[in-house]
């Protein structure tokens, strides 16, 4: 398996993942958001 160049690294950054559920975080949400608004929401 090929690894993926360097420039295709940066331009596919791995999205923020919800530690509670794992659901991924809409990049556009803040970026201090460190919780899906699932979870955000229950607290
Ligand atoms: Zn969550």
């Amino acid at each position: 398996m090929q690894t993926k160049k360097p420039m295709e690294f940066f331009r596919n950054l791995p999205p923020k993942q919800c530690p509670d559920c794992g659901h991924h975080i809409d990049e556009q949400a803040e970026s201090y958001v460190v919780k899906c608004t699932e979870c955000s929401s229950k607290q």
